[in-house]
């Protein structure tokens, strides 16, 4: 009888990406961190507040020098081998024993569209740097899969006055439990608009999700920025900040940073 002939699984060594570079991290719980930056394209929402360049394109940009502003281009898709060469050249530009380059900022668009993609990538990109996931918040299962090569998530809840989409509670739910088993950052971008009752609704969610004083919870109010500025009245984000403390969570408000840095 024949033996049936089996393949071993490809190894996907390609991805579509947007942009590579090295920054300065501007929100959230890592804000100040030198990161290196990977932008991988698509995403599933459409939030109404939406700056980030996600949609695939046929090249990726990449900063020479960072902070420079001047540009080189790679092919979509890009090899894994480029990106790596890249991030070790970063670091070999560093003159001494200290790198400042604390770990990787995986971005989008939504990453972890890309789970497949990422799972054969993180142990390899993991030996460089420790890895940051920045993601929406509403794959929970794409996350499983990547979730052993995490040390950081930072993950949104998206609020419908602000995306102008229907906040996905379940699947949010679901991701927060799964997010715990890293160090987890949930991010809420408010407004002037956010009603009282989202943010109520947001923190039941956590409350009930997280264990009580989980540690590896924190949790950012991000004012919406609107032309460079914060967009909502001081008076207003005391008010949100109240509201979430006022569960017990350790709430910190947190603005977009890097337009003040003249950074990426
Ligand atoms: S999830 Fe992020 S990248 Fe996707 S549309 Fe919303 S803001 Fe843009």
């Amino acid at each position: 009888m024949p033996v049936p002939v089996t393949h071993a699984p490809e190894v996907q060594t390609t991805a579509p990406l947007i942009e590579v570079f090295s920054s300065i991290q501007g929100e959230g719980s890592l804000l100040g961190r030198r990161q290196v930056f990977v932008r991988f394209s698509g995403c599933n929402l459409q939030c109404s507040y939406c700056d980030t360049p996600y949609a695939p394109r046929q090249e990726c940009r990449v900063e020479k020098v960072p902070g420079s502003g001047t540009f080189t281009t790679w092919d979509n898709p890009v090899k894994l081998a480029t990106l790596v060469a890249y991030v070790r050249s970063l670091m070999d530009e560093r003159s001494s024993c200290q790198d400042s380059h604390h770990s990787f900022a995986i971005t989008g668009g939504e990453p972890l569209l890309h789970a497949e993609l990422l799972k054969q990538w993180f142990p390899c990109l993991q030996r460089l740097l420790p890895i940051q996931l920045e993601t929406n918040g509403t794959l929970p299962d794409a996350l499983r899969q990547v979730l052993p090569w995490l040390d950081w998530v930072v993950m949104d809840i998206k609020l419908e006055s602000q995306t102008g989409e229907a906040t996905p509670w379940e699947a949010h739910r679901a991701f927060l439990r799964l997010a715990l088993q890293a160090q987890c950052c949930v991010k809420l971008v408010v407004g002037d608009s956010t009603p009282d009752s989202e943010l109520h609704t947001a923190a039941e969610l956590l409350v009930n999700t997280a264990p009580p004083y989980s540690s590896n919870l924190d949790v950012v109010l991000q004012p919406r920025t609107v032309n460079g500025s914060c967009s909502i009245s001081g008076s207003k984000l005391l008010r949100q900040q109240d509201i979430l403390s006022g569960y017990g969570l350790d709430v910190r408000v947190i603005p977009q940073t890097h337009c003040f840095m003249q950074l990426l």
